[in-house]
C-alpha cells in the first residue's frame, strides 16, 4: 500500500453538546443518527487552502416530549452570520412567498392597519410582497451580508437573532404583531424557549404565529439523511410541536402540507382560550397519523439509521463499479444536502471530477470537506462531458431534466440517489 505524502488529520471546530433535551429538559435522549464528523454544510471554500472545520453530526430522540435533535450545536454567528442561502435565487420559492403574501392578506382583511413580523426574513422576498399589499410589516434576520444591503435601501430589518429582547424592542417601536411568521427557520435556533417568550410578548391576543418547517414524516420517508446538517437543530413532527406549545398555553390549529424544502408543514399557532380558530380536522388527523406511524418510540428512526446506511453502501458499489468501467462522474447541485452525501459517503475526487451548479455565488468555489472545483452547467455541452451525473438536488429532478434534455439527449445519464438509488438514461 502507498504511504501518503502528508498524514491526514481533520481539525475539530468548538460546538456545545447537550446531555438533557432542550425542549423539556429531561435526560431521556437516546442517540439514534451518527454521520460523524462533517464540515458545515454550507462551508463553501475559496480556496482549497483554507483551515476548514470539522464538527461531530449526531441526532437523539426524547423519548419524554419526541422531540429529534441534534446533541452539538455550533455557535449561532459561526452559521447564519455570514449566510450562503438567498431565497430570491430559486423561482419556486419566489413563487412560494408570493402566494403566503396573498394568503396572509386574506387573513388579515378586517383589521385596522395590520401589522407582521417575519423571523428570518432573509433577502426580503416576502417582506416585498407583502408591502406591495399595503402591510406594515418588519423583518428580522441575523445574517449581515443579506439583510445590511437592504436596510441600506430602507427596507424595514432589524439585523439581529429573534429572541425576548428584539421583540420587546419591536413591540415599543412598531406595537403588537397580528402575524408573526418564519419559514424554515424555526429547526434552525438553539434557544427556542427564548424565541417562545418572545411570541408572547409581540403576539396580540388574537394574533396568529405562522410557520413553515421541514415535516419529519417526509424525513423518513424518503430517507432524506441530506437534510440533517449542523444548521437543522430540530426535526419536527407534530406531535412534539403540539407538546411544546402546551407549555406556553399556546396551540396549533392547522397544519398544511407543502412541497417547499422536500416537504415541509405549514402550522398555525393562536394562544390557547383566547385565539379565534378551531383546530380542525387536519391537526387531528394527522397527530392519528403519527401516532400509528410511532413517531413517539424510538423503532422508526433506528429504522431510518439502518436504511441510511444500506444507502450508503448501493451507492458506493455502484460509483465503484462505473469507475472500474472508467466512467467519468460528476455531481450536480452544490447545496448544503450535497455536502452531506459526499462527506458521509466519502465522495472525493476518486469518485467526481467536479460539482456543477446553477447559482454564480459558488461557482469556482470548491464544495466542503472533498474539496471539488464547482462549475457552471455549460461545461455539459463540452465534448469531454461526463458520462453520468450524480444528483445532489433531488428533490428538483424535473426542473434539473428540463434544463438539462441535450445532455440526456447525447446519451447523458443521471444517477438519482434518494429515496432508492435510480439511473435515468433516457428524455422521456
Ligand atoms: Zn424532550
Amino acid at each position: 500500500m502507498n504511504s501518503p505524502k502528508i498524514l491526514q488529520y481533520k481539525i475539530i471546530g468548538n460546538y456545545r453538546h447537550y446531555n438533557l433535551c432542550r425542549f423539556c429538559f429531561s435526560n431521556k435522549l437516546t442517540s439514534v443518527i451518527n454521520l460523524g464528523y462533517m464540515p458545515l454544510a454550507g462551508g463553501f471554500l475559496k480556496s482549497i487552502n483554507v483551515l476548514e472545520r470539522y464538527y461531530p453530526l449526531e441526532i437523539s430522540f426524547c423519548k419524554n416530549c419526541y422531540l429529534l435533535q441534534s446533541v452539538n450545536v455550533i455557535d449561532k454567528d459561526v452559521l447564519f452570520k455570514d449566510y450562503f442561502y438567498f431565497s430570491s435565487v430559486s423561482k419556486t420559492l419566489t413563487d412560494h412567498f408570493k402566494d403566503l403574501a396573498g394568503e396572509l392578506t386574506i387573513r388579515l382583511k378586517t383589521k385596522q392597519k395590520p401589522f407582521v413580523v417575519e423571523v428570518g426574513c432573509n433577502d426580503g422576498t416576502l417582506i416585498k410582497a407583502l408591502t406591495s399589499k399595503n402591510i406594515r410589516v418588519v423583518g428580522v434576520d441575523p445574517a449581515d451580508n443579506i439583510v445590511q444591503p437592504l436596510i441600506k435601501k430602507k427596507l424595514p430589518i432589524i439585523n439581529n437573532y429573534f429572541s425576548e429582547k428584539v421583540a420587546q424592542q419591536i413591540v415599543k417601536n412598531y406595537g403588537k404583531a397580528d402575524v408573526l411568521c418564519g419559514f424554515n427557520v424555526f429547526a434552525h435556533i438553539e434557544d427556542m424557549h427564548d424565541v417562545m417568550r418572545g411570541i408572547k410578548t409581540l403576539l396580540k391576543n388574537d394574533g396568529i404565529f405562522v410557520f413553515e418547517v421541514h415535516y419529519l414524516g417526509n424525513l423518513l420517508r424518503e430517507i432524506q439523511y441530506d437534510m440533517i446538517y449542523h444548521e437543522h437543530q430540530y426535526y419536527y413532527s407534530l406531535l412534539t410541536l403540539q407538546k411544546f406549545f402546551t407549555r406556553y398555553d399556546m396551540e396549533i390549529f392547522d397544519a398544511q402540507p407543502t412541497p417547499i424544502h422536500a416537504g415541509s408543514m405549514r402550522y398555525y399557532v393562536q394562544m390557547k382560550n383566547q385565539g379565534k380558530n378551531q383546530i380542525n380536522s387536519r391537526v387531528s388527523a394527522l397527530m392519528i397519523q403519527e401516532k400509528e406511524q410511532l413517531f413517539d418510540k424510538v423503532t422508526p428512526y433506528v429504522k431510518f439509521s439502518k436504511k441510511v446506511a444500506q444507502s450508503k453502501k448501493e451507492l458506493l458499489e455502484l460509483l465503484s463499479e462505473l469507475k472500474r468501467k472508467r466512467k467519468k462522474i460528476v455531481g450536480y447541485g452544490a447545496s448544503g444536502r450535497g455536502t452531506i452525501i459526499m462527506n458521509y459517503c466519502g465522495l472525493d475526487e476518486t469518485f467526481l471530477d467536479y460539482v456543477i451548479d446553477d447559482s454564480p455565488f459558488k461557482q469556482h468555489a470548491f464544495t466542503p470537506g472533498t474539496h471539488l472545483e464547482i462549475k457552471n452547467a455549460s461545461v455539459l455541452q463540452a465534448t469531454d462531458r461526463p458520462d453520468f451525473i450524480l444528483l445532489f438536488a433531488w428533490s428538483f429532478f424535473n426542473e434539473i431534466k428540463k434544463r438539462n434534455k441535450d445532455y440526456l439527449n447525447l446519451g447523458g445519464k443521471f444517477l438519482v440517489p434518494l429515496p432508492k438509488l435510480k439511473i435515468i438514461t433516457d428524455n422521456e
